[in-house]
């Protein structure tokens, strides 16, 4: 990934969050404590879920070197072979989706797949 295509910073983000929050105090000059406390919790869990996205997808310099090496199957100790990159859905506990980008990997000797976790 380089530099252009970083995704912007957290202190930008959360600016943005900020800048949210007090657009919408403007629109909602009544609200409630409640409502307000919704209001940010909603803002908080989009952030909160494209933080785990991201940090899901920052794989450490050792493990993004070890994903060149081939992977064995954990059912015969064959080798593994991607089947090419696949998107999995996940819900946050805030109730969010999170959307993770992992290489499928097949075996071709039993026929074993799965997803690596990282
Ligand atoms: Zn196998």
């Amino acid at each position: 990934m380089s530099q252009e295509e970083r995704p912007p910073s957290w202190q930008q983000r959360s600016q943005d969050v900020d800048q949210a929050m007090q657009e919408w105090r403007r629109t909602h000059p009544q609200a409630t404590l409640a409502e307000i406390e919704r209001a940010v919790d909603e803002q908080m869990n989009q952030l909160r879920a494209r933080m785990i996205e991201e940090v899901a997808h920052t794989s450490p310099p050792e493990q993004a070197a070890g994903q060149r090496q081939p992977v064995k199957c954990p059912q015969c100790g064959n080798r593994m072979q991607g089947r090419g990159k696949r998107q999995r859905r996940l819900q946050t506990q805030g109730g969010q989706e999170v959307t993770l980008t992992r290489e499928y990997q097949s075996c071709p000797q039993c026929g074993y797949s799965f997803f690596p976790p990282r």
